[in-house]
């Protein structure tokens, strides 16, 4: 490894971005796939209130590392929605789109550690021999001793093991997966050139040195992935929070994929109404007329870890 990429593996290592400003460092890490929808507040609300209620601070990072999924404007007004439903974070917004360079070293040390490998599967390839896991296909492990097209496109790959990789989440409870059996080697840079959210997520979390992830249950099954890339690049685990999701009518998951409404930053009491609702905390009817800012006033008071329920797996 040369000097330069040393340094920036331990400056991505050691967390020096931020300076800590509290005990509890927690965030909201919408993606800005499209604007923030009712199951997406229950996140930012969720995540918020855990963090105001014992006094510590609350970021936000604008996950814009996938443009193709992107939608022009959407940064913006996840932003403007957040302000106009009085939820107000602390320092500057960090965007993914400007840390690239960190990325690219934390990758390069699982390279010179040989952590990670490249893979030329293509997409038909891989559909075609990959079993079907409960999280989708399960990478067979076909470039594991060096990708089987050597010259052209490759993505790069985290080599699994099928060691328990478990936590305790607070609403949700003891969780854990076999990585290798159960998700395969998963790709931490793609062909593309574009870096995936499992390695993005952890560089920045151990970077803005966040101490709690508070975000939805879909991302429950993420985690023990996430936890391996933070073992594996020396960084604290943080502790976990899944929130219960939002569901349609049909019993479906709310999200960008499924069209979700954008929130009407006009309706900002009812907004607010359904996303306590869902986290279990029900404001009294005199807060009716009140602004944003008493509402969440009185829910930092109010908060507690909602309850699991079966319905929300
Ligand atoms: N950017 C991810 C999303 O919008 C969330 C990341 C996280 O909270 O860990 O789904
Ligand atoms: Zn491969």
């Amino acid at each position: 490894m040369d000097d330069v990429s040393e340094k920036r593996g331990l400056e991505a290592r050691t967390g020096a971005g931020f300076e800590p400003m509290s005990a509890y460092v927690g965030r909201f890490a919408p993606s800005p796939t499209g604007p923030l929808h009712a199951g997406s507040l229950v996140a930012a609300v969720g995540s918020y209130l855990a963090a105001r209620s014992v006094g510590g601070c609350w970021l936000l990072r604008i996950e814009d590392i996938d443009p193709p999924r992107e939608m022009a404007g959407a940064s913006d007004r996840i932003l403007r929605s957040l302000e106009a439903h009085g939820l107000r974070w602390d320092g500057p917004v960090l965007f993914q789109s400007s840390r690239l360079e960190a990325y690219q070293a934390a990758l390069d040390d699982l390279i010179a550690r040989d952590l990670v490998y490249p893979c030329s599967c293509s997409r038909s390839e891989l559909t075609a021999s990959a079993a079907i896991g409960a999280f989708g296909p399960v990478y067979p492990g076909h470039c594991r001793s060096g990708p089987r097209r050597p010259e052209g496109r490759y993505a790069w790959r985290v080599r699994t093991d099928n060691d328990l990789i478990a936590f305790e989440d607070r609403r949700v409870g003891r969780y854990g997966q076999r990585l290798e059996q159960e998700v395969g080697d998963f790709v931490v840079r793609r062909a593309d050139g574009l870096f995936a959210y499992q390695l993005a997520v952890v560089v920045d979390d151990a970077w803005q040195g966040v101490t709690d992830v508070v975000r939805g249950e879909d991302l429950l099954d993420n985690t023990p992935r996430q936890i391996l890339l933070q073992r594996l690049l020396g960084f604290l685990t943080p502790t976990y929070l899944h929130l219960p999701l939002v569901r349609d009518a049909d019993g479906q998951k709310l999200s960008k994929q499924t069209f979700a409404e954008a929130l009407d930053d006009a309706q900002v009491t009812g907004n607010l109404f359904a996303a306590l609702h869902v986290l279990g905390l029900m404001p009294p009817a005199d807060l009716r007329k009140a602004p944003a800012s008493e509402w969440l006033a009185w829910a930092v008071a109010h908060w507690r870890v909602p309850q699991a329920d079966s319905s929300a797996r």
